[in-house]
């Protein structure tokens, strides 16, 4: 997945033409900056790339997720639906609204099942978020039509699966809204970045807005601009924009080279008795970041992290015993270990989960091994990787 492993000579070239004029501000200052606007270029290549109206850059995909959100009218008491398995970024982003994290089932796609949505939709449920994790996406047409019966916002957080598709549509471009991060381990980086994409005016608009202080971004003086909403600062730096642009000339070659890595394993694991694969949607096309398998057992599985990691498979993630991506691991959210106050709603929504009963997504994520696809990998390296993997798997 990491765009870091192959930064070079594109992305030196596109930051020094920002270090020549000394603009590192997206905003303002045009009479220094010859020109060149690093952010607003991403945002339309991105758009275009991603096959949507409007994209807009923050600074961070954490700051993405809270930007959409807030762009599409989401907060204080709002219910928004989201996955037990998923990076933490997913609830901070709903906590910082004041909104409430509502956590539900993930099946055998390793995102959310639709069935547990449609049980814990409530009349406080504003949005729901599939989390496309590890490359690939949650049966979204299923998502749809919860959301179109209740009049929910559907938010793609497509963080780890840029570059795959659903029914010919890019993943974040098929809800109202999706996110990307551009963080340093992600598949294009920025060293820190994240995008907002939307087919829709009102919610660019917003968001353009909401990440800058409520700015309107209108006419030419930025001290004489007007603030029609509250706002914050999310703001992308032209430096870290125009690391962005140089990965995204490479974005396709990045994917193909996933892609032949992913089949290589894939391949060699095909036929091993006890590992399956995870359920990618009918329609969908991964990203090839991660190759995703389930073990018979939760024990097997972790067995099975331990025989590869000593026979020098590294990056293989057992997310059960993970400190960041499942809710076991989450004991800060649970225990509601707050430095500051959180209203008595959240705190007891918080509370709750505890007793909560996610069986069934310790059924999937107890049994799930993943490996992290690297780019830098040789032809050699790949199909070493790929023999032991699939030694160490058949000798358990
Ligand atoms: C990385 C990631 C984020 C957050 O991105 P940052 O840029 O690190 O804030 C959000 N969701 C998922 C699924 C991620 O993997």
């Amino acid at each position: 997945m990491p765009g870091f492993e192959v930064f070079g000579a594109r992305e030196r070239a596109q930051v020094n033409e920002v270090l020549e004029t000394g603009v590192l501000m997206r905003y303002g200052f045009d009479g220094m900056r010859q020109g060149r606007f690093k952010a607003l270029e991403f945002e339309q290549a991105f758009a275009q790339r991603m096959g949507v109206d409007h994209c807009q850059l923050v600074s961070s995909g954490t700051a993405a997720l809270t930007v959409a959100l807030a762009s599409a009218g989401v907060g204080a008491g709002d219910e928004v639906i989201m996955p037990t398995f998923t990076f933490v970024a997913s609830f901070e982003s709903i906590l910082m609204l004041g909104a409430i994290p509502v956590l539900v089932d993930i099946d055998d796609t390793l995102t959310l099942d639709p069935k547990a949505v449609a049980a814990a939709v409530t009349e406080k449920t504003k949005a729901v978020m599939p989390v496309h994790m590890c490359g690939s996406m949650a049966d979204l047409d299923a998502l749809k039509e919860i959301c179109k019966a209740h009049d929910l916002i559907l938010l793609e957080d497509a963080c780890q699966a840029i570059g795959g598709t659903y029914k010919g549509t890019a993943l974040g471009a098929y809800g109202d809204l999706g996110c990307f991060s551009f963080d340093f381990v992600k598949t294009i980086t920025c060293g820190e970045g994240g995008a907002v994409i939307t087919n829709n005016t009102n919610y660019k608009v917003n968001a353009d807005q909401y990440q800058d202080h409520g700015h309107d971004h209108i006419g030419m003086d930025r001290g004489a601009e007007t603030h029609p909403t509250l706002g914050y600062n999310f703001r992308i730096s032209e430096l870290h924009a125009a690391v962005g642009l140089g990965q995204l000339e490479r974005f396709d070659e990045i994917l193909d080279r996933q892609k032949a890595h992913y089949d290589i394993l894939a391949q060699a694991l095909g036929d091993v008795p006890g590992v399956s694969f995870r359920r990618v949607p009918e329609g969908g096309v991964q990203n090839h970041s991660f190759l995703n398998i389930f073990l018979p057992t939760a024990e097997k599985a972790e067995q099975a992290q331990k025989a590869l990691s000593a026979a020098g498979i590294d990056a293989c993630f057992y997310w059960f015993k993970n400190n960041w991506h499942y809710i076991n691991g989450w004991e800060h959210l649970t225990q509601v270990k707050s430095i500051a106050p959180v209203s008595p709603q959240i705190e007891e929504n918080l509370l709750q989960l505890r007793h909560k009963d996610f069986s069934q997504s310790d059924h999937y994520i107890g049994r799930t091994l993943s490996f992290l696809v690297k780019l830098g990998w040789d032809q050699a390296t790949v199909a070493q990787r790929a023999r032991v993997m699939r030694e160490t798997l058949l000798s358990l």
